[in-house]
Order: C-alpha cells, then sequence, then structure tokens
C-alpha cells in the first residue's frame, strides 16, 4: 500500500502559526485516512517551533534557495528560523523514509509546505511561484509532492502505481 505523506493541518490538526488547522474536505482523503494510507506531521514542529508562532516568509528565494544558502525564512517579528526550518524539513524526509512514503500532499502557499507558489517573503500578501524548504527538500529527494489543489492528479499517480483506476470526487 502507498503511504503519504500529508501537512498535519489539512486533516484539521490545530498546528498552523495561528493554531489553527485547515482540514481538506474530500472523500479521498477521508478514505486514506480510514485506511492508515496517511502520515500526518508538521514539519514547522518537527523543527521545534510552538503553536502559536509568528508567520514566517522565505526571504531572498524560494524552498531550494535556503536549501543552497541563497535564502533565508524570517518570521513577520524580524526573526530569523532558517534553521529551525531547516531541520524541520530534515526530520519530515527522515520520516517520509522511515515511513515509506513516496508521496506527500501538502497545503500550497506555506513557506515549508508549500510547492506551487509561496509568499514573496515582503508579508505583503504577495504571491510568486516557487516551492517551499519541505516540499522542495522531498522533491529533490525523490518523493512525489502534491499540492492540496491538486487532488486528482495524486488519486490518479496512487491508482496508475496500483494498477487500478483512480477514484474520483
Ligand atoms: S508547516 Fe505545513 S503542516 Fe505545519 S502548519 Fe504549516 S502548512 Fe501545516
Amino acid at each position: 500500500m502507498h503511504r503519504i505523506l500529508i501537512s498535519a493541518c489539512l486533516i484539521g490538526r490545530p498546528v498552523r502559526y495561528d493554531g489553527a488547522g485547515k482540514p481538506l474536505a474530500d472523500r479521498r482523503v477521508a478514505g486514506w485516512l480510514a485506511e492508515g494510507r496517511l502520515v500526518p506531521l508538521c514539519p514547522e514542529m518537527l523543527g521545534g517551533l510552538p503553536v502559536p508562532r509568528p508567520p514566517a516568509e522565505i526571504v531572498g528565494g524560494d524552498g531550494g534557495d535556503v536549501l543552497a544558502g541563497r535564502a533565508r525564512v524570517v518570521t513577520a517579528t524580524g526573526e530569523d528560523v532558517t534553521t529551525v526550518f531547516l531541520a524541520g524539513a530534515v526530520a519530515t524526509l527522515d520520516l517520509a523514509r522511515r515511513e515509506d512514503c513516496g508521496h506527500a500532499l501538502l497545503i500550497d502557499r506555506s513557506p515549508s509546505c508549500g510547492s506551487l507558489t509561496i509568499y514573496d517573503g515582503s508579508f505583503s500578501g504577495r504571491r510568486m511561484p516557487g516551492a517551499g524548504v519541505v516540499a522542495a527538500l522531498l522533491a529533490a529527494s525523490g518523493i512525489a509532492v502534491f499540492a492540496d489543489h491538486q487532488l486528482d492528479r495524486l488519486a490518479a499517480a496512487i491508482a496508475a502505481g496500483e494498477g487500478g483506476e483512480p477514484a474520483t470526487g
């Protein structure tokens, strides 16, 4: 059975910076959860950050640039949390490998979990194309990363890997 790493906030766990979750209401996600297929975790908490915490954005690039040492992760209050984000990303990859996750379903726009879009580091609500630190590390390590709005593609990939038809809806 293919296991799927999932942002813990997507199954409603109250792990976001503001203490909220962001549950994804979808019967495929509910089914995977019931099957024990999902491996939920919050990389930022895994790195050691508390709830609540100040929001953070990547300054000077995207998650790949953070991994390469060319960009930093900074909170809205000006604290450099790059080291904590990197630690959370490495711990996430380690867990994904131990739990045999070939796929990841991550919420988009987060400086950790975003995979297609992130905020641009100006704390003004502007977005830019790019991945967060965790998504960049997982993708570079051979794990297929899907954003929360790419569920159809994830379901198709899972079905193809198991020789079946994708579940719809
Ligand atoms: S780091 Fe990922 S799992 Fe944790 S709150 Fe942010 S988006 Fe959700």
